[in-house]
This record gives C-alpha cells, structure tokens and sequence, in this order.
C-alpha cells in the first residue's frame, strides 16, 4: 500500500547535537508508542548534516519502516575537491535514505535548474530517494504558475530516463510555493488542489501505468490544516517550522493518520 509521507525539514535548526537529539527522541518515541495507528505513514527527518551521524548511529534499531533520515541536499560530484560539499555516498553510507533537492532556500541562494538536475541524477545515481521541491515565487492566479512548475520540473528531470522512475517513491515531489514557505500563509488546500490535478497529468507518462511519483505539499502546514491537503488527493507534507515543535509536529501526524 502506498504510504502517506510526512517530512521534517528542520532546516539549519536547532543549535545544540543535544537539542537535536531531544526533538528527534521525543518525536521518535511517540512513533514507537503509536507504530500500530501508523502503518500507513512514513515520517521522514531531515537535520542538518552535522547532526545525521549521531541520529543514525544513536537509532540504529529504530529506523523501520515508520522513520526514516534523510539530508536537506547533497553535492552531485563523487568525491574530490570540492570544499564544503557533501557527496551522495557519504549519505547513502551513513544510513540516509532521502535527500531533500531545488528547495526554494537553496535557489535563492543561487542553485540553478541545471545544478538541481545534476543532484537529481546523482542522488538516483547512489540509489537515494529524491525529494524535489518545485513551487512559483509569487502568488499566481491563472496560468503563470503553471508555466513556472513545469519548467521547473521540465529542467530537474532533463535527461533522466523513463525507466528510473518505476517505483512510486523513485521521486517524491514537493509542490510548495514559495510565497506560502514560512509566512504562516499557507496555499489554500483547494487551490493547491488544482496545482496536484496539473502535476499528476505532467508526470503519469513518466511513470509506469500502474504508479505515480508520490506528491506532496508544503508552505506554512499546521495541525489545523494538515488533513485537509490529504484529503484533496496529496500524498503527504514536507513541514519546515512545525517540524521544530515537537508536540505540533505529532499532531500534524496524528491529524493525518486519522484521515
Ligand atoms: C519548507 O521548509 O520546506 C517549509 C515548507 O517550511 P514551512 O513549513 O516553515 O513553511
């Protein structure tokens, strides 16, 4: 059965290995206590890079099939001499399953579409599940932010073949405009709705007939609202500053398990 994905984007938060720990032990444990109600749900954290090592080594016995780590980017060369990067490797290696690639943080700070498809070949590359985020930088009406996302997702997937993208989680796509990312203004279910409708038709001749890429949606999600982008089709959330409250973060999952 497809699962419904939740993922935490902690961004460059929080400031302390301890602290670290504590949000990540405590939103773990509860998913220990509760796996049963879970079952259908995969919760996805993505910590900084300092902090995956410790995490993975600390939980080893712990990431199943209801938790899993992933980075919030990668470099697209193996190895060598690029200071300060990150190889996809050195992820997979430590336990890493899921990268975060393109968010909208990143492009702003100058990574281009052409950069995003080579992390994107790299991370299928080293067998790490992609997570591509795709969204119009200003609120839109009519069809200027259709023509935005798709380019977007025209330049990321260039050159990649069909036959990669098999499996529903072979990549995860994260529609989240970037004028909803935190401002506490989220994108409203039903408008985003219309945005999932014109995705599902741009990838289904991507895939085999009998799946589909696993869409998400994220800008400013809470618990209030968490349900409602599931129940207009989504397949789960990407949470940036939710995912940093514990408590608000398991609501967001409870809520979506109800659903
Ligand atoms: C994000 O960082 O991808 C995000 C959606 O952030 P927020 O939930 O804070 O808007």
């Amino acid at each position: 059965m497809i699962q419904k994905l939740i993922i935490a984007n902690w961004k460059m938060n929080p400031q302390s290995l301890a602290e670290a720990m504590e949000l990540f032990n405590s939103v773990k444990n509860w998913i220990k206590r509760h796996s049963n109600v879970l079952k259908n749900i995969r919760i996805i954290i993505c910590p900084p890079f300092v902090y995956l090592s410790n995490i993975i080594s600390s939980n080893l016995q712990h990431l199943t099939s209801n938790i899993s780590l992933g980075a919030q980017d990668l470099f697209w060369e193996e190895k060598g001499s690029f200071t300060g990067e990150i190889s996809p490797k050195m992820l997979k290696n430590l336990g890493c399953q899921y990268v975060i690639i393109g968010h909208s943080e990143r492009r702003k700070l100058g990574e281009t579409d052409e950069m995003i498809n080579k992390k994107l070949k790299a991370a299928i590359k080293s067998k790490l599940k992609p997570i591509l985020c795709i969204g119009e930088k200003r609120r839109e009406v009519g069809s200027r932010k259709y023509e935005e996302i798709r380019n977007q997702l025209k330049k990321a997937l260039k050159g990649i073949p069909n036959s990669l993208f098999q499996l529903p989680d072979s990549l995860i796509i994260a529609y989240e405009p970037v004028w909803a990312i935190g401002t506490g203004n989220p994108c409203k279910p039903e408008d985003a709705k219309e945005v999932l409708t014109f995705l599902r038709n741009l990838t289904q001749p991507l895939f085999h007939s009998t799946t589909q890429p696993l869409i998400l949606y994220g800008g400013s999600v809470n618990s209030k609202i968490a349900k409602d982008y599931i129940e207009v089709g989504f397949d789960g959330l990407l949470v940036g500053g939710a995912s940093l409250d514990s408590k608000e973060f398991i609501e967001i999952i409870k809520s979506v398990a109800k659903c």
